[in-house]
C-alpha cells in the first residue's frame, strides 16, 4: 500500500493498473482525457491508444476482452453516442476476460454540448454501472468494476463525472498488477451476432443480469439509523454525509445506480416512515426504488427530484437545502454560489492558424462574390469561431456534424454552405459525410483546418500525423483538393477564392486544406529565443484592423486607436503581418532552430 496525492482520473487510472489492465484506448474528450494519458505514462507493458473515435476504442477495447484480456475504453459522455452500437451488443455477447467502459459524464457542460446521463445507457444495454463518490472511490471501485466484469463475463460501465475526475487528494493504492493478457480463441456461436446467436445470447444475457443483480449488493452500504432513510447515490453521498451532520437519519450509500442493490434497498426500508433519494441529474435511482416499492407492497412517502435540483452538478448547497428540507430543519432557498469573475471570453491562442483561416476565408469568399453563406461548424477549438469578430459557425451540433449539416442546408436552402471541420474531427467522424458529399453530389466547401493536433482536449495526436487529408479526399472522389497556408493571406485568399468560384460552376463538392500546427505544438519543438511582432507608431493609422478583426490577443490597442504587442504573449508567428493594410506590422528577431519544421511539417 502506498499514498499519493491524485486526480481523480489518475485515481481511475492507477486503479485500472492495480486491476491488470492489458489493453485501454480512449477519445480525448473533457472530463475524461487525463485517463489514458496516465496510463500511457504509468503503464509500461499495458497496450494504450488514443484511437480514432469513441467507436473504435470500445471496439479495441472489446476485442481484447474477447481474448480474454482486460480492457479498459475511456471517453467522455457524449462519445458514448458514437460507441453505443458496438456497446449494445457487447451486453449480448459479453466477454471471456474482463471489460469496463469510463463514461465521463459532465454535469453543467462545462465544456460539453449537452449534461446526459449515461447511467441510462446501463438501463438501456442491461449494463451495470458503478459510481463513485469521491477520488479514493473511484480508485477503489474502478477494481470493483473490473473484478465484476471478470467474475460475470459482463462489460461495466464506470460513471464518473468533471467533479470527480478534476478533484485531487489522497488516495490509498495497491501495487500496480501485471497485465491480465489474452490469448488467440475463437467462439463464433458467441461473437458472431447473426440472428440464431443473438436470440441464443440475449437469454444468456438475462442469466448473467441476474447474477449481476446478486453480485451489486456487495458494493453498496447502509449506515447510520432513524426513520428517515436518504439513498444517496455516486458524489450525492459525500455532500449528504456533511448536509446531515449529527442528525439521526439512515443513509443508503449506493456505489450502483444500475442496478439499485434489491435486498440492501429492501433492508433499508424496513421501519423507515420517509425516503429522500439524492442524485445528479435524471431520476434513475428513483425510478428503481418506486418500481421496487409497488411490486413490494410499501407504501412510503418518496421524494426526490421535487427537492433535489434535476439540472446541472450538484453542490453542497442545493444537497443541503433538500436534505434541510426532508429533515425538517429551516432552510434558505439556494442562491446561486458561482464567484463572479470577470467575464472573460474565450480566445483562440496567439499565433493560433484557426484565426487566420478564419479571416482567410471572409476575404476569400467575399472576392467570389458570396456575401452570405451557411457556414456549418463542428466540434474543436476552431469551435471559438462562433464568437464575433468571425462569426463562422452557424451551427455546431456533435463531432463530424458539418458535413451531413450542410448537405441538408443546400438541400433545403439551396445555399451553397461552408463545412468547417478539424482534421482529428474529420478522421473522427467526418469521413461518412465527405462520402455522402460526393456520391450525393453536394455542392460544398469543405475547409478542414488541419493543425495536425487533438488541440482542445490537450494536443493529443491526431492521424493527420501518418495520413494525408488530401489524398484522402482525392481517394474519395473529391475532384478539387487545394491546400494553403493560413499565415499566407493573399495566396490563402486567393486559393479560397477560386475553391468557391470552381464550386459555384460545378455544382459539386470541394476539399479546402488548411496546412500549419497548432501554436502550442510548434512551439513545443522549436528551440531557442522567439522572434516578436513590433507596430512602427509612423505607419500605423489607428485602422483597428489589427484588434478589432484579426483580435490575436497580443496585439492591445493604444488610447490613440494605434496598436501596440503585448510581448509578453507575442510569439512571433508573423501571422498578423499581412494583415495590415498599412505595413505598420513587421517581425524582429531571426527565427530559432526547427521554425519552419515545427510549423509546416
Ligand atoms: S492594422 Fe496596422 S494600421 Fe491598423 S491598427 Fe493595426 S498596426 Fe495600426
Ligand atoms: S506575431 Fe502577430 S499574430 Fe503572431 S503572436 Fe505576435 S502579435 Fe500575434
Amino acid at each position: 500500500m502506498s499514498k499519493r496525492i491524485l486526480l481523480g482520473n489518475e485515481a481511475i487510472a492507477f486503479g485500472a493498473l492495480s486491476s491488470g489492465v492489458a489493453v485501454a484506448a480512449g477519445y480525448p474528450g473533457t472530463p475524461s482525457s487525463e485517463i489514458i494519458e496516465t496510463i500511457m505514462k504509468f503503464g509500461d507493458k499495458v497496450y494504450a491508444e488514443w484511437s480514432s473515435n469513441e467507436k473504435v476504442a470500445f471496439e479495441t477495447a472489446y476485442g481484447a476482452a474477447m481474448m480474454g484480456a482486460r480492457a479498459l475504453a475511456t471517453m467522455k459522455h457524449v462519445g458514448v453516442n458514437v460507441a453505443a452500437d458496438a456497446l449494445m451488443s457487447s451486453s449480448y455477447t459479453g466477454v471471456d476476460g474482463s471489460l469496463v467502459l469510463v463514461s465521463a459524464d459532465d454535469p453543467s457542460m462545462w465544456s460539453s454540448q449537452n449534461e446526459q446521463d449515461n447511467r441510462y445507457y446501463g438501463m438501456m444495454a442491461l449494463i451495470p454501472v458503478i459510481e463513485p463518490y469521491d477520488t479514493q472511490s473511484a480508485y477503489d471501485l474502478i477494481i470493483s468494476a473490473f473484478e465484476l466484469s471478470s467474475e460475470v463475463k459482463h462489460p461495466v460501465i464506470f460513471r464518473s463525472s468533471t467533479r470527480i475526475g478534476h478533484v485531487r487528494s489522497q488516495v490509498e493504492m495497491k501495487e500496480i498488477k501485471s497485465p491480465v493478457m489474452g490469448r488467440l480463441s475463437k467462439n463464433p456461436s458467441k461473437y458472431a451476432l447473426v440472428p440464431e446467436n443473438a436470440r441464443r445470447n440475449r437469454k444468456e444475457q438475462l442469466r448473467r443480469w441476474e447474477m449481476i443483480q446478486k453480485k451489486v449488493e456487495n458494493l453498496n452500504f447502509l449506515e447510520g439509523d432513524g426513520k428517515k432513510l436518504i439513498i444517496a447515490s455516486g458524489i450525492a453521498y459525500a455532500y449528504v454525509k456533511e448536509a446531515v451532520e449529527n442528525s439521526r437519519v439512515k443513509i443508503l450509500k449506493l456505489s450502483t445506480p444500475f442496478p439499485i442493490p434489491k435486498d440492501l434497498t429492501l433492508k433499508s426500508l424496513e421501519d423507515s416512515e420517509e425516503v429522500l433519494i439524492v442524485e445528479e441529474l435524471e431520476p434513475i435511482v428513483e425510478m428503481q426504488v418506486k418500481d421496487l416499492m409497488v411490486s413490494e407492497g410499501i407504501a412510503l412517502k418518496v421524494h426526490g427530484k421535487d427537492l433535489v435540483d434535476r439540472t446541472g452538478e450538484l453542490t453542497f448547497e442545493k444537497v443541503n437545502y433538500a436534505v434541510g428540507k426532508f429533515l425538517g430543519k429551516e432552510v434558505s432557498e439556494v442562491e446561486n454560489t458561482l464567484i463572479d469573475v470577470v467575464p472573460r471570453p474565450p480566445a483562440l491562442c496567439p499565433g493560433c492558424p484557426h484565426r487566420s483561416s478564419f479571416i482567410d476565408l471572409k476575404k476569400g469568399l467575399a472576392l467570389a462574390g458570396i456575401k452570405d453563406t451557411f457556414f456549418s461548424g463542428d466540434i474543436g477549438c476552431y469551435s471559438l469561431g462562433v464568437l464575433p469578430p468571425f462569426n463562422e459557425q452557424d451551427s455546431l451540433i456533435e463531432m463530424g456534424s458539418s458535413l451531413g449539416v450542410a448537405n441538408g442546408v443546400y438541400r433545403s436552402s439551396g445555399v451553397i454552405p461552408v463545412a468547417i471541420i478539424g482534421d482529428s474531427t474529420f478522421f473522427h467522424a467526418g469521413l461518412p459525410g465527405l462520402a455522402n458529399a460526393v456520391y450525393n453530389n453536394t455542392p460544398m466547401i469543405v475547409l478542414v483546418l488541419d493543425n495536425r493536433s487533438t488541440a482542445m482536449t490537450g494536443q493529443q495526436p491526431s492521424p493527420s500525423k501518418y495520413i494525408d487529408i488530401a489524398n484522402v479526399a482525392r481517394g474519395m472522389g473529391i475532384e478539387y483538393v487545394r491546400e494553403f497556408d493560413p499565415f499566407d493571406y493573399n495566396s490563402s485568399t486567393r486559393v479560397i477564392k477560386e475553391t468557391a468560384e470552381w464550386v459555384k460552376k460545378n455544382m459539386k463538392p470541394a476539399v479546402l486544406i488548411a496546412k500549419r500546427a497548432c501554436a502550442l505544438d510548434a512551439l513545443d519543438k522549436i528551440e531557442g529565443k522567439l522572434p516578436i511582432a513590433e507596430v512602427d507608431m509612423n505607419k500605423c493609422t489607428g485602422c483597428t484592423i489589427c484588434y478589432d478583426y484579426f483580435t490575436c490577443p497580443a496585439i492591445i490597442p493604444l488610447s490613440n486607436k494605434k496598436a501596440t504587442i503585448d510581448v509578453s504573449q507575442c510569439i512571433g508567428c508573423g501571422a498578423c503581418v499581412p494583415i495590415c493594410p498599412f505595413k505598420a506590422i513587421s517581425i524582429k528577431g531571426d527565427k530559432p532552430k526547427g521554425w519552419d519544421e515545427a510549423w509546416l511539417s
